[in-house]
């Protein structure tokens, strides 16, 4: 998927884009309590090699570059710095589920949750500007945070649901933003 396009500024568009953040993304506006099921005991026999606190914080400084604006418009920096970060951690330090050119499929090590399917799915928590958390699907936040427009404007197209997007490598632990299928 291609990313970096500038950011076309449409106006109307800004009216409930909160709202209609927490559909496009994790398919439902309700806010959730409930965590995700940890992914320990499922990666236990993965190759699991974490990057180091200096080795997230430069990731997260490069992944920047990569954020499409519309991030901005929704998430405060803080929040920004903290969902990058969580990324950083749930990925391999040699694999990069963000930067163009990826061919290879990046594993999400990070939390799991399941779809409508009962099917396991990377997923990620997301802290609120009033505390609360959601828990979304890890494809549909790096799409929102990453997508071009012309890919984005793709998913929200797509009717809600509470379900990942599929992924063209057929891999739904696989967080590659190349490899969602638009
Ligand atoms: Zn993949």
């Amino acid at each position: 998927m291609p990313q970096g396009q500038p950011l076309t500024h449409r106006p109307e568009e800004e009216r409930g884009l909160f709202e209609r953040f927490w559909v496009a993304i994790f398919g439902s506006s309700q806010e959730s309590d409930d965590l995700p099921r940890s992914s320990t005991l499922y990666w236990r026999n993965a190759r699991i090699s974490l990057r180091s606190p200096e080795q997230i914080s430069a990731t997260v400084d490069r992944w920047h570059c990569y954020l499409h604006p519309r991030a901005r418009r929704v998430f405060a920096l803080e929040q920004i710095e903290a969902i990058l970060a969580i990324i950083a951690r749930s990925v391999n330090a040699d694999e990069d589920p963000i930067a163009p050119g990826s061919e290879d499929c990046v594993l999400w090590h990070g939390d799991l949750s399941v779809n409508e399917q009962s099917q396991l799915q990377a997923a990620i928590c997301v802290v609120n500007k009033d505390r609360s958390k959601t828990i979304g699907f890890a494809n549909r936040l790096l799409t929102f945070l990453f997508a071009d427009d012309e890919s984005y404007d793709i998913v929200r197209a797509l009717p809600p649901t509470q379900d990942a997007l599929p992924m063209a490598c057929g891999n739904q632990l696989c967080v590659c933003l190349a490899h969602v299928a638009l």
